[in-house]
């Protein structure tokens, strides 16, 4: 038995609008196997506390503390470093940002922000990184889930971004191994004690592989047919996280 796990949330606990089936048990379960939980996300389109409350909603009875997000993990990034950075954000990720100092930006934080990842924006963006300004990213996916198809995700401008400066970016998020250091940090786990959880093969299979963690792709979520030959050998492949903790005896 893993003494610590990470869970990845959407699409492992809940898809769309609703829970997926045993997804509630297995974190129950989890729990009741004593195993120290943490629940990890790139979500970049609302705050800790909403996204808790969502959770909640559905069922769902975890901590604020036992969350660990990418935006809390850039927070910390540019308050250890003093900068003032230019958000492309979410609006509604805006206040967990608020206390910091914003005029005349040093950096860039770039995440999935919707509308505003404009062109008046990204250009804005650019010219700060021509002038030596970093360049962080909550997150770099592809592509997420959403309650009808997939959408573009963050990645794909923070490449544009790294394309256009000639610059790399630092992730904040998944599949950083920063992130997961952070996670264990928090939990007080090691990574050779730890199973990560996630339905994104780059982003939460592979990154917690690069950091030393096991790793388990679920089959819910984004997972498309094929994923699991991209970690194979590697990782535990399961259908679902109530099959993963069914098969773990618990
Ligand atoms: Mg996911």
């Amino acid at each position: 038995m893993y003494k610590t796990v990470l869970l990845d949330i959407s699409g492992v606990l809940y898809q769309g609008n609703a829970a997926i089936p045993g997804a509630i048990q297995a974190v129950q379960r989890l729990r009741n196997a004593g195993a120290v939980l943490r629940f990890v996300t790139n979500t970049s389109r609302q705050p800790a506390a909403a996204l808790l409350k969502r959770l909640h909603g559905l069922g769902f009875g975890i901590a604020l503390e036992e969350l660990f997000t990418a935006p809390q993990a850039a927070r910390r990034w540019l308050i250890e470093r003093h900068h003032r950075p230019l958000l492309i954000i979410h609006p509604e990720l805006e206040p967990e940002f608020a206390d910091l100092a914003q005029h005349n930006p040093d950096a860039v934080l770039l995440a999935d922000a919707e509308e505003r990842l404009n062109y008046a924006y990204l250009d804005q963006a650019f010219a700060l990184l021509m002038a030596g300004a970093p360049l962080l990213a909550i997150g770099e996916n592809r592509y997420f889930q959403g309650a009808d198809r997939l959408h573009l995700d963050a990645g794909p401008f923070v490449r544009a971004l790294e394309y256009a400066a000639g610059v790399r970016a630092q992730v904040a998020g998944k599949p950083s191994p920063l992130f997961f250091q952070q996670a264990l940090a928090e939990a007080g786990g090691q990574a050779c004690d730890t199973l990560m959880v996630g339905d994104d093969v780059q982003a939460d299979v592979l990154g917690a592989l690069d950091a030393g963690l096991h790793a388990c792709l679920v089959r819910t979520g984004k997972y498309r047919q094929g994923d699991e030959r991209t970690v194979s050998g590697r990782a535990r492949v399961e259908s679902s996280l109530a099959s993963l903790v069914e098969h773990l005896g618990l």
